[in-house]
């Protein structure tokens, strides 16, 4: 089908960034379209992320997108450790001034916010694939494998990390910084009502253990695995198994049910920088990636929407270029802080391989890691802070989003 589209800026993909992004945008007038090569349906199907930072909600709050979350939600205000038959609880909202943290499934994110775009008119085309972003003297387009052709001012790719915005861009004037992780997990899903009220990291001479909650009645395991296992190599029976010894605590009862998803996970971080050329310009997994540990992911996603919609709106309002270079510039620092965190988490919780020359060595830097977040309040803080998430546009825009009034 050959289609012309002509819009002010077109979104590619609607994940919670692309959505993010729209609701932002249509909300202050501006013209939009969504693109996303997927149905309805299957968009809304798509289970991932869980943990939503307090400026993530805040955000949905603005939007007035949030009164099923703030309904449904899990507020925690702190995650427990159980390392060497021990266990602690890190009261991160304590150490934060006393923000919480959440837990709403990221496809009931992505539903409030698609509804929220369409039932005010906006414009999602469903099975529309992007094939490619070209830019002519300032002047975008995207085209699509059905023929679609978007015309636009600006086009924003948030179409994840194997999309075509990303494809599109010069990489040899953009850098990017790929790290590839020694650890691999084999993550589920269990029909299983959670068996504690926050999130439980475990480290466990086996490897790491993690329990997240999802729903009253669903439950996210993540186990270490060795690099070369496969799911097969993982039946029920040795899942449970190994998530009782390794989750084990006096008194503690892990509740167990059907698992109905079950992914090897490899483990990757990226970040390109620039964010953006010529009037393209990358949002979430389409401009970095970040491993789950921390469960940081969709909240960079959303916060680049939120830097976005900031930087096209003062760019409207000065016709300066600067104020578009800003986004990327603005972001970067974040995205490095959350890289960090995800980082430190990630050799915080886990078992080195024992014939590694040096794992002895850095088991215990990881045992000091543990030693200061449970005794050193300056440690904590910053665990808290990052755990939490800074504020909304952290360190440049705090202003700008601390002024505009949140939706009742
Ligand atoms: C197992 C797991 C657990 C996770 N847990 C967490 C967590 O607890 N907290 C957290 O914050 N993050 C978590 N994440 C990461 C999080 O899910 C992602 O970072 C987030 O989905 C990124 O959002 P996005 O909008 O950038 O991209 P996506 O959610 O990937 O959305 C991209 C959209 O673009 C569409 N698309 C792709 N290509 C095209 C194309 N060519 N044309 C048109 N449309 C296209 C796709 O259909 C999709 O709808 C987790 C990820 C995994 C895998």
């Amino acid at each position: 089908m050959v289609r012309e589209v002509r819009t002010t800026v077109a979104i590619i993909g609607a994940g919670p960034a692309g959505l993010t992004l729209a609701n932002l945008l249509q909300q202050r007038g501006t013209d939009c379209v969504v693109l996303d090569k997927f149905s309805r349906k299957q968009i809304l199907e798509r289970a991932r992320a869980g943990l939503l930072e307090n400026r993530t909600v805040e955000l949905l709050d603005r939007l007035g997108l949030s009164a099923r979350l703030h309904a449904e939600a899990a507020v925690h205000h702190g995650c427990e450790f159980r390392v060497d038959g021990e266990s602690f609880f890190a009261d991160y909202s304590k150490m934060y001034d006393g923000k919480p943290h959440f837990v709403y499934p990221q496809q009931e994110v992505v539903a409030d916010l698609l509804d929220g775009f369409e039932s005010s008119g906006g414009t999602v085309y469903y099975e529309t694939q992007a094939a490619k972003v070209l830019q002519v003297a300032d002047q975008p387009r995207v085209e699509c494998t059905d023929g679609t052709v978007v015309h636009a001012e600006i086009v924003a790719g948030a179409d994840g990390q194997y999309g075509a915005a990303r494809a599109s861009m010069p990489w040899d004037d953009i850098d990017e910084y790929v790290m590839q992780h020694e650890f691999r997990w084999l993550t589920l899903l269990a029909e299983a009502p959670p068996s504690s009220d926050c999130t439980v990291y475990a480290q466990h001479p086996n490897g790491f253990a993690g329990h997240l909650l999802r729903s009253s009645t669903v439950t996210r395991f993540h186990l270490q695995v060795p690099f070369d296992d496969t799911v097969e190599d993982w039946p029920d029976e040795r899942i449970w198994s190994e998530l009782r010894t390794r989750l084990a605590k006096p008194g503690w009862t892990l509740n167990e049910g059907p698992i109905f998803s079950k992914n090897m996970l490899e483990m990757q971080s990226k970040v390109c920088d620039p964010m953006q050329h010529g009037r393209l310009f990358l949002l979430g997994d389409a401009a970095h990636i970040i491993t789950p540990s921390g469960g940081k992911g969709m909240n960079l996603a959303m916060a680049d929407a939120a830097e976005l919609d900031l930087a096209l709106a003062r760019f409207a309002a000065s016709g300066d270029e600067n104020d578009l270079a800003a986004y990327s510039a603005h972001r970067i620092p974040d995205i490095w802080k959350a890289q960090e965190f995800s980082h430190a988490l990630l050799h915080m919780m886990h078992t080195y391989e024992p014939g590694s020359p040096d794992a002895a060595f850095r088991q215990k830097l990881q045992r000091s890691r543990l030693w200061q977040l449970r005794h050193s309040a300056a440690y904590a803080r910053n665990f808290a802070e990052s755990y939490i998430g800074p504020p909304l546009g952290w360190p440049y825009s705090v202003d700008a989003y601390a002024k505009a009034p949140a939706t009742p």
